[in-house]
């Protein structure tokens, strides 16, 4: 008899490694998720950790979502995802309102709570019952009264399953299990899309401070915040190098990247994350290279741009007074950037400055293949040092223009991607609502993609404007992005807090 307790028991072992009990949720795993209100008409009037001065100047554990004056009051609020409800009450939060928390299980495993705060019933609306299911979508209650106008209090966080929270914490929210709710509801729309393959979180919130070093085996050299890392082409961290002093920039030198100190101190690491030697160039630097021409520009403290060697040993010419740049295009020996001033710079590859114009909003240059520099700015294209091409009727600003090897060009001015042919006529028009943040366009083939600091991805059929496929990651106002698509198949976004992997051929969809 008690051997074949024994035996069951061993027969049963391997069943019990963490793969096998990992059971159904009782409400089901999370396949989908949404905001708890509709984003295009409500607005955030209060930040996640930002810091209050009617509470001490303690941190939002939130982000307060409002509807409008007068329209906000009585607006239904929605279950982000599937999910068990485990605390909902009328009353728990005094003259601020009812509360509904909610317990999201992914298909990974990890554990989220919702939670929806100053919330009231109505004769038709009824909070759930707790420990019941809910699904995505469902309506949980409506928007009540609360100070300062009536809002929607709507956190995120990764534990305390059942209390209804401060609101506010005297520490890093992040520390105390609370997340930023834009930002997981926008990489879980991501994370569970069919183009997804792997992603990889980053210290760093704002994105890549410098673009990353691709190998060619696709995989990437990247630095993120105090570390340098190798990530392999299927997302995973091969080796990592900590940094002692603060790094801005990686440069590709001969099978090895140099990290570029901001005190001017430069220091080389081979591919497979071995430290080599160091040396010091006498001068400071402040941000990402440019590289016309396998040229190495770089920024520098004191508003200059310095050029190095290619082996980044020695300085070749040094240029002051140059604004942020925001964005470059190199052809035929000139070098165009555009600044945070508003200012088109052409320079040449010897640091002469050639032309210095202040335009009357911002704008964007690009190669133009078959020769020349083409600006993009006050609604209108220019072929910079020739005649003016083209003004379109457009009077919006902004944006981002790419030119073909054909010679047509395509331009974003943040709401329509217009497609012009050589002639300079318009081919076709499409309106891209919602997109915003700075914008880069490339073209792939006959697809154009178009990816903003604010995480919009669209892909665009060349021929017809025809939207082959559309995601939204997160991104925000202090987000820089950086993109390429393997030949693996594989398009790697490095954006806000993480670098991402989606499968092209997905994400073009029907223009596969
Ligand atoms: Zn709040």
């Amino acid at each position: 008899m008690r051997t074949w307790w024994l035996v069951c028991v061993l027969l049963a072992l391997p069943w019990l490694t963490p793969q096998y009990v990992m059971a159904q949720p009782q409400c089901g795993f999370v396949d989908s998720v949404g905001f708890p209100v509709d984003v295009d008409t409500f607005q955030l009037m209060q930040d996640f950790a930002v810091p209050s001065y009617r509470h001490r100047g303690w941190y939002h554990t939130a982000e307060d979502w409002f509807g409008g004056r007068g329209t906000s009051y009585g607006q239904p609020v929605r279950a982000i995802a599937a999910g068990r409800v485990t605390l909902s009450s009328p009353i728990v939060w005094g003259r601020d309102g009812g509360v509904v928390i909610l317990e999201h299980t992914f298909p990974d495993g990890s554990i989220y709570y919702s939670q929806y705060g100053h919330l009231i019933e109505s004769d038709a609306v009824r909070f759930p019952q707790p420990y019941t299911c809910v699904a995505a979508g469902d309506i949980l209650g409506l928007v009540g009264e609360a100070r300062p106008a009536p809002h929607l209090h709507f956190e995120i966080r990764v534990r305390n399953a059942d209390l209804p929270g401060p609101g506010y914490t005297e520490r890093d929210p992040i520390e105390e299990g609370y997340r930023r709710p834009s930002q997981m509801i926008r990489n879980w729309q991501i994370w569970l899309s069919p183009a997804h393959r792997w992603h990889l979180g980053l210290l760093d919130e704002t994105g890549p401070a410098t673009p990353p070093i691709s190998l060619g085996d696709e995989s990437l050299i990247f630095l993120d915040t105090d570390r340098v890392s190798r990530l392999t082409p299927d997302g995973r961290v091969l080796w990592r190098v900590n940094l002692e002093q603060t790094a801005v920039a990686l440069l590709d030198t001969a099978n090895s990247v140099t990290i570029v100190y901001d005190n001017g101190h430069m220091q080389q690491v081979d591919y497979d994350g071995a430290v080599q030697q160091s040396w010091d160039i006498g001068s400071s630097f402040s941000g990402a290279p440019i590289t016309p021409n396998n040229l190495y520009v770089l920024p520098t403290a004191d508003g200059a741009l310095v050029a190095l060697s290619p082996n980044a040993h020695e300085i070749l010419w040094r240029v002051p007074d140059i604004p942020a740049i925001t964005n470059w295009a190199f052809e035929g020996g000139l070098l165009a950037l555009m600044t945070t001033t508003r200012e088109l710079i052409v320079l040449d590859l010897n640091g002469a400055i050639l032309q210095r114009d202040r335009l009357d909003g911002s704008g964007a240059v690009a190669v133009i293949p078959s020769g020349g520099l083409l600006a993009y700015a006050n609604g209108g294209l220019w072929q910079i040092q020739t005649a003016r091409l083209e003004n379109s009727t457009s009077a919006t600003q902004g944006g981002a223009a790419f030119v073909a090897e054909d010679g047509r060009v395509f331009v974003f001015d943040n709401e329509v991607l217009s497609a012009f042919d050589n002639a300079r006529q318009v081919v076709w028009q499409v309106l891209l609502p919602g997109v915003t943040g700075t914008t880069t366009l490339s073209l792939y083939g006959d697809v154009l993609l178009l990816i903003t600091t604010q995480g919009n991805i669209a892909a665009v059929r060349v021929s017809d404007g025809g939207l082959c496929g559309i995601l939204h990651i997160y991104g925000d106002e202090r987000t820089r992005t950086w993109h390429r698509l393997g030949g693996d198949g594989v398009l790697r976004i490095a954006i806000a807090g993480q670098i991402v992997g989606l499968d092209w051929s997905t994400l073009l969809g029907v223009c596969d």
